[in-house]
């Protein structure tokens, strides 16, 4: 069984023009299959090198594609430069599966690969062994980038695992945007082993972001609304209880807060008091001091 992007994979009993294995073997009566994306002739320039996966998928790609930031590419488990001739006869076997390899390839062409659905692993997999084959990540991920735009894609659904990719190659703006996605992540639960991926310069980030998001939280709620001039039913002492109650509420709510308290539950939290207040002017100090808190609260930095 392949995976779904191999849908229309084509089985050859004999290929074309045979190429043949590093050993030299003759592979005409081999099975192989062809990636649906790099095959023969699927560019307008003829591919010249052929690489095959773990799982016999054959991808048949151009030399040129490996200049630049992809120029050591695989160089690891070669024995010359892709340059040299012998690749041109010769099928190069990467110990990798095509799930992996067609991520990596289309990294390398700079090309899209959301059409197929990768999972989150295949991804995660295809980075962590780009390394292995000299191909940096990094140098992939700037913004627009598919890469890029691939592990924005997984965000919302792995911020974690997404953070500790983009701090691991510190590309800060991908860990920026994965980190207002971790405001109600029990930080105490990350594991070692995302820790140590994302170092302790974005773990020390991701931490402040909590601490500071909280403090903040505390120095806009503790302060009760002002008073106004003591009318007959409304003494200083009658204030200064709606002041006391005030802080209690706001004490309470900081206890169980989170970073990623909404606006919404914030004003929730004190309505129950303002529904109490007889007092006109008492009730008009008091929703004007939510409406201040809850705008100083939704202004907050809410990222790394
Ligand atoms: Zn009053």
């Amino acid at each position: 069984m392949f995976s779904t992007y191999f849908e229309l994979t084509i089985f050859l009993k004999s290929l074309s023009n045979p190429l043949t294995s590093p050993d030299n073997s003759p592979q005409s009566s081999v099975d192989v299959s062809v990636s649906t994306v790099f095959y023969r002739g699927a560019h307008s320039v003829p591919e010249n090198l052929v690489f095959s996966s773990q799982d016999s998928v054959c991808f048949y790609v151009h030399l040129s594609a490996f200049s630049g930031a992809a120029e050591c590419a695989f160089r690891p488990i070669l024995s010359a430069p892709l340059s040299d001739s012998r690749y041109q006869t010769t099928r190069i076997h990467v110990p990798e599966t095509s799930e992996i390899l067609n991520i990596i390839f289309h990294v390398i062409y700079n090309m899209s690969c959301l059409k197929h659905s990768p999972s989150f692993n295949a991804i995660v997999t295809a980075i962590g062994r780009m390394p292995v084959y000299e191909i940096s990540p990094k140098d992939y991920m700037a913004p627009s980038t598919p890469l890029h735009e691939l592990l924005l894609h997984s965000m919302s659904h792995h911020p974690l695992e997404v953070y500790a990719i983009a701090a691991h190659y510190d590309v800060y703006d991908i860990a920026e945007a994965a980190s207002a996605h971790l405001l109600s992540y029990p930080l105490n639960s990350i594991s070692d082993e995302i820790v140590t991926q994302m170092g302790p310069v974005y773990l020390k980030r991701l931490l402040c972001l909590h601490a500071n998001r909280l403090n903040a939280l505390k120095y806009m709620i503790m302060t009760p609304p002002t008073f106004h001039a003591p009318t007959e039913s409304c003494t200083y002492e009658e204030q200064k209880k709606l002041s006391r109650t005030w802080v209690m509420a706001a004490a309470h709510l900081v206890w169980d807060a989170q970073p990623s308290l909404s606006t919404h539950n914030l004003e929730a939290a004190f309505r129950p008091l303002q529904d109490q207040l007889s007092c006109p002017e008492c009730c008009e100090i008091f929703s004007g001091r939510v409406r201040e808190v809850a705008q100083g609260w939704s202004g907050v930095k809410d990222t790394i």
